[in-house]
């Protein structure tokens, strides 16, 4: 499969093109359509397995589907992760696949100030992510994904994702 077949917004494909991405990674292959369709997902893949573009692509796409926005709606795309460096990481992906669509589509990164034990501490406790997941608006989807399945990140699939298709590379 190739992410010209995907239904991709043109402004993604010309993107992805500028970005020499040429072939979607089997993450991508098999996690783009989920989410496209509107799926939750529960995604298990390894760093470099690619897994940024393939929740990074379907957000920006969706961003590409909204009716104009008026001031005060949106965001319409967060994207949680647990550091700085993988916050900024995302970011840079998110940019570079919303180039052609720089005028309609814009991004910024939030990152904490607080230290690393305090955040650890927190998120342990699943505070952040319990009040985020709480404003967010009722009809919303979610793209879980990380590299290991630990009993933390099942709880947390079992407590915020919908109905996921699990997607394993
Ligand atoms: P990730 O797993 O999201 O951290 O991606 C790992 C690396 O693979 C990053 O440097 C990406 O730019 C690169 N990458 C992701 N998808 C593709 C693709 N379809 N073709 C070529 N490189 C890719």
């Amino acid at each position: 499969e190739s992410f010209i077949e995907m239904n991709l917004h043109p402004n993604i494909i010309q993107d992805i093109k500028l970005h020499k991405y040429e072939t979607p990674t089997p993450i991508q292959t098999q996690g783009i359509p989920i989410a496209l369709a509107g799926h939750d997902i529960l995604g298990c893949a390894e760093t470099g397995s690619g897994k940024t573009a393939s929740f990074a692509i379907p957000m920006i796409n969706h961003c590409l589907a909204q009716p104009p926005l008026r001031p005060g709606d949106g965001p319409i795309g967060l994207v949680l992760a647990p550091t700085r460096e993988l916050a900024q990481q995302i970011e840079k992906e998110v940019r570079a696949f919303s180039i052609t669509s720089a005028k309609s589509v814009r991004s910024c990164i939030v990152v904490g100030g607080v230290s690393m034990q305090e955040q650890r501490h927190d998120l342990r406790a699943g505070a952040e992510i319990k009040e985020v997941m709480a404003r967010l608006p009722q009809r919303h989807q979610t793209l879980l994904f990380s590299a290991t399945m630990p009993r933390e990140i099942e709880a947390l699939a079992q407590a915020y994702l919908n109905k996921p298709v699990t997607v394993k590379v």
